[in-house]
């Protein structure tokens, strides 16, 4: 299978100020061109560890599509970053057969980038539109005969001579993918066949994840190392993937060890400040700024993004989505709460 690629103006940053987390979702400068080769990335629905019902449902709906000999249904996939959206796209078209293309809303912005993505397709293939909620109207309202009736609406000529041209493009499968379902246009949203959620992934798929990476990469290491890095990573494979480099690093430079242990791991994570269920510093100012200003909340999100010198955007979609997953934050209609688990923990790093 071929992957086209045609992603620009990603922004890997987490958040307005440029900077970049260890421990955040989205890709790190350092890893952008490796994403596009991504030795790591399972290739196959059996190598794509946990999201079991997901696996399912997509790997009945890729057999009757390649039994009935049709391009399969369009489809949605949405969760936070660093899941496995890309991954399962790329899995798909390699289940189907088919090129792959993979692009983003923000290199699509002109009627042109659209029509170049669509005008030279072979029958059947796939077509992967990241962030695909940031599609501005001019892209949509071109997407949406395309991918109903197979058919692209061009205006050809300028002024009072300007007509309208269709072109019939071939059979071919859409999958959008986004972190913000919400900020679909319904019409968009209506026109995906199937849709599926990406979950957070628990400590026994991220371990697994964790060996199978390792392995790849050579490194031997231990039960309790592929543990301690599980609980770390946030249920997110990308963070996974990411610490796993970071401790082959450290092991490098300092043990002689030939195997990967607890402590390796808890020493090298020491030194990037990552605590043992994964926070990092913005996770603890986070925390520490409603535990000890405002006694565990209630506190408006503006207030907190204030006392941190954040913008709210990046606190409500980057540091407390893992937050509440493991039940540390509370969003109540008065504002946010930290839980008593949070605040046993931070007394404990802090
Ligand atoms: P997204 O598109 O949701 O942001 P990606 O598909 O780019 O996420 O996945 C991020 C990284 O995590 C990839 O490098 C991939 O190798 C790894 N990964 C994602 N899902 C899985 C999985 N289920 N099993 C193993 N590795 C995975």
């Amino acid at each position: 299978m071929a992957i086209v690629s045609s992603i620009t103006n990603h922004s890997p940053f987490p958040n307005d100020r440029g900077e970049e987390r260890l421990v955040g979702p989205s890709l790190l400068k350092e890893e952008f061109k490796l994403s596009q080769q991504d030795s790591l990335r399972p290739k196959s629905f059996d190598n794509f560890l946990g999201q079991s019902e997901l696996k399912k449902v997509l790997a009945i709906s890729v057999k009757a599509s390649l039994k009935r000999g049709e391009a399969l249904d369009h489809l949605m996939l949405y969760g936070p970053p660093g899941l496995g959206k890309t991954t399962m796209a790329l899995i798909i078209a390699e289940e189907l057969g088919v090129k792959a293309r993979v692009t983003s809303a923000p290199a699509l912005e002109r009627p042109r980038d659209i029509v170049g993505l669509l005008i030279n397709m072979q029958p059947r293939e796939l077509i992967f539109v990241d962030e695909i909620h940031r599609l501005n109207s001019i892209s949509q309202e071109l997407l949406y005969p395309a991918m109903e009736d197979r058919r692209l609406d061009l205006t050809v000529g300028k002024g009072t001579s300007s007509r309208m041209r269709s072109i019939e493009i071939p059979p071919f499968t859409l999958v959008g993918a986004t972190t913000k379902p919400a900020a679909l246009s319904s019409p968009m949203r209506d026109r995906f066949g199937i849709t599926q959620r990406l979950d957070f992934y628990n400590d026994d798929d991220l371990k697994n994840i964790i060996k199978r990476s390792a392995k790849l990469l050579n490194l031997s290491i231990s039960e309790e190392a592929s543990e301690h890095l599980a609980k770390r990573s946030r249920g997110t494979p990308r963070i996974a993937n990411r610490l796993i480099r970071r401790v082959r690093d450290y092991a490098e430079v300092h043990s002689s060890s030939k195997t990967i242990d607890a402590h390796i791991v808890s020493d090298a994570l020491y030194l990037h400040r990552v605590d043992q269920r994964g926070l990092d510093a913005t996770d603890r100012s986070y925390l520490g700024l409603i535990i000890d200003q405002y006694q565990g909340g209630p506190v408006g999100l503006e207030t907190l993004a204030a006392g941190l010198g954040e913008d709210s955007t990046t606190i409500e979609t980057v540091v407390e989505p893992y937050l509440m997953q493991i039940g540390f934050l509370k969003r109540t209609s008065r504002g946010r709460v930290v839980t008593p688990a949070a605040e046993k923990h931070y007394l404990l790093v802090s």
